[in-house]
């Protein structure tokens, strides 16, 4: 018995028909499923947040990947020695421009940037709590102007405040002096108009993106400047294993360490802290930097 030649045809072409008609289908159901983010990682440069990560052309994220103890070597002054005398500026204390990168003593510090934000800050704050660990918090001007009751519950705990800038202005520091003086200002004023009289000891640059008038600017106001000495990179949410892990093995005696509890999604981060906590209070004196109130 032959096959019809038609017949072999119709089939082909019915095979035909239903290979378009399940193409089609696959399309319109892919339309119908809304897409996951584009990324789990948060990339700050495009969206309407923003994070330490330095800009393009700074060098402190060069080298490894995820082992970076930023400031890199490169950085003039910085040998990553902590020097004893634990005088800000000093050999060994300097990082970019002279910003202070360690706690200048054997205390470790964790620092909190971005917020405070609604969601992550009193997660931070309650397990900071739990621990009985005081850190300082580099905050937002207008995020501090729309959450003065974060920023009054932050000085409450006894943590140390920290001005970054109105509204993270990587490139604040290309400005003119002027200008960086009225965003400095402003920025500690809508902290202190939440919390008045509250000493404001520091100031970190946005990106870590330092230039000597953003430096001139924040000593003339009475603000240290102050960097980094570990950073587990959690602005690009690599994950709270990643994180935990990158800081509990590269914090030593007066390291400064970068976390940030707004500017994203920061869960990674405070879950992180469950890790972090215990393991750095059991080795170190984890301490908020002195802001020089009383
Ligand atoms: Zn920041």
């Amino acid at each position: 018995m032959r096959r019809d030649p038609s017949a072999a045809r119709a089939v082909g072409l019915v095979a035909l028909v239903v290979t378009v008609l399940l193409g089609t289908a696959y399309a319109l159901g892919r339309s119908l499923v809304p897409d996951p983010p584009a990324s789990s990682v948060t990339t700050s440069a495009t969206g309407p947040h923003y994070a330490d990560q330095p800009p393009a052309d700074d060098s402190s994220r060069q080298g490894t990947p995820g082992g970076d103890r930023s400031p890199a070597p490169a950085e003039a002054g910085q040998d990553g020695g902590v020097d004893p005398s634990g005088t800000p500026g000093a050999t060994g204390t300097a990082g970019p421009f002279g910003a202070q990168t360690t706690s200048g003593t054997s205390l470790v510090a964790l620092t909190f940037d971005d917020g405070p934000d609604p969601q992550y800050t009193p997660q931070v704050l309650a397990l900071l709590r739990r621990h009985q660990v005081r850190a300082t918090f580099c905050v937002v001007g207008e995020n501090a102007q729309n959450h003065p009751d974060l920023i009054q519950a932050i000085v409450a705990d006894g943590h140390t405040l920290c001005n970054h800038s109105w509204n993270h202005d990587v490139n604040l520091g290309r400005r003119s002096p002027e200008v960086i003086r009225a965003d400095l200002l402003r920025t500690s004023a809508a902290i202190r108009a939440a919390v008045p009289g509250a000493p404001i000891a520091y100031y970190r640059q946005p990106g870590g993106a330092w230039t000597g008038p953003v430096v001139s600017v924040a000593r003339e106001l009475g603000m240290t400047p102050l960097h980094w000495t570990v950073d587990p990179s959690d602005w690009s949410a690599p994950g709270a294993g990643r994180i935990a892990t990158m800081v509990v093995t590269n914090v030593e005696p007066g390291s400064v360490v970068l976390l940030h509890d707004a500017g994203g999604d920061r869960q990674g981060t405070v879950d992180a802290l469950y890790r972090i906590l215990p393991s750095l209070t059991s080795r170190f004196q984890v301490e908020a930097l002195p802001d020089g109130g009383t």
